[in-house]
């Protein structure tokens, strides 16, 4: 009578075991091969997830290309990298990727596979999981960690994440990028006269102005209090000058509900220099801020003082 090993949980590992095991898995377990000529197929591939697909595994066993064209078109180059740079070096690989499935949507795939050498072939063994509601969770929380509660728009730490994304674009390709810092004038007063909740108010349609006044590409974050910051990329501060300039008289213009003409703002903007420092940056649309205030608010000002 054939050996039949006994698990650690007490189930009996023949194959029929086995495979029935491997196919409830909730993911895919997989063998990848790749020739020297860099052609790559699936000798093995198993598990409940491979239904997910609708393609056939069969046809993956002689050439992985089917599921390798289903790869979101964003996500290819990547996974091909990681794949190259895990055969040169021996290294695992561990990303992941977008599947496009029917209907527009696609699923989030984690990829964990360690590779092999094989006469002259690399063959990774590896698994594959559906992390798409992970994904999705992770994105409503970094959206919440982004978000001002009460105006919706971007936050201080968002402000600072987009501005250094930007600054080092800017510094890259010698793009113009100019920022715009904007302070209510009087907001206390206003609080004082017509009470806090009108003065949220106040502060949730200041922002929908900025937004409708600048374009998509433009952020509009609030700093705080009644503080907001307007990042401005491919824009000189010539540009900017006269958008705040118009932002600042359709803002007096406006009626927030307390009569039009009581609610006005000071603007101070700046434009990167090459190299300069985001705090630097920062300091300089403050200061022009500061002197906008000085000088009289409802105006703008930019760092060389014009
Ligand atoms: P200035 O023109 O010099 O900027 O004067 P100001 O009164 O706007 O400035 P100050 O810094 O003296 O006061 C800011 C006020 O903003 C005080 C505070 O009650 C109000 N404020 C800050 N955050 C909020 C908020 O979330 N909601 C409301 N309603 N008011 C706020
Ligand atoms: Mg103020
Ligand atoms: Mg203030």
């Amino acid at each position: 009578m054939p050996s039949r090993d006994v698990m650690p949980g007490g189930g009996e590992t023949n194959l029929a075991t086995i495979t029935e095991l491997t196919e409830q898995l909730p993911g895919v377990i997989f063998q990848l091969q790749r020739a020297p000529d860099g052609r790559m197929h699936f000798p093995y591939l198993a598990g409940s997830g491979t239904r997910l697909t609708g393609i056939d595994r069969r046809q993956l066993a002689k050439d992985a290309r089917p599921a390798l064209a289903r790869l979101d078109d964003a996500d290819y180059p990547r996974l091909m990298a990681a794949i190259e740079r895990s055969a040169r070096w021996m290294t695992p690989i561990t990303t992941k990727f977008r599947l496009r499935l029917a209907g527009g949507r696609h699923s989030w795939i984690a990829v964990r596979a360690q590779p092999r050498r094989v006469d002259d072939a690399v063959l990774w063994h590896g698994m594959m999981l559906d992390i798409s509601e992970q994904v999705a969770e992770e994105a409503r929380l970094r959206r919440l960690s982004d978000t001002d509660d009460l105006t919706g728009l971007a936050n201080r730490r968002k402000l600072i994440d987009r501005l250094d994304e930007e600054i080092s674009l800017s510094n890259r390709h010698a793009t113009p990028l100019s920022l715009m810092m904007l302070d209510l004038d009087h907001f206390k007063s206003i609080n004082d006269t017509w009470g806090h909740l009108q003065g949220d108010q106040v502060l949730r349609d200041l922002g929908e102005l900025c937004r409708d006044t600048l374009r998509e590409e433009d952020l509009v974050a609030r700093l705080g209090g009644e503080e907001f910051a307007l990042l401005l990329p491919l824009t000189p501060i010539r540009h900017c000058q006269a958008l705040a300039q118009r932002l600042c008289e359709r803002i007096a213009a406006h009626d927030f509900g307390l009569g039009s003409g009581n609610v006005t703002v000071s603007i101070g903007i700046a434009e990167h220099r090459i190299g300069e420092a985001r705090d630097t940056l920062i300091a300089r649309a403050d200061q022009s801020l500061y002197a906008a205030k000085n000088g009289g608010r409802n105006r703008v000002m930019n760092s060389n003082g014009a």
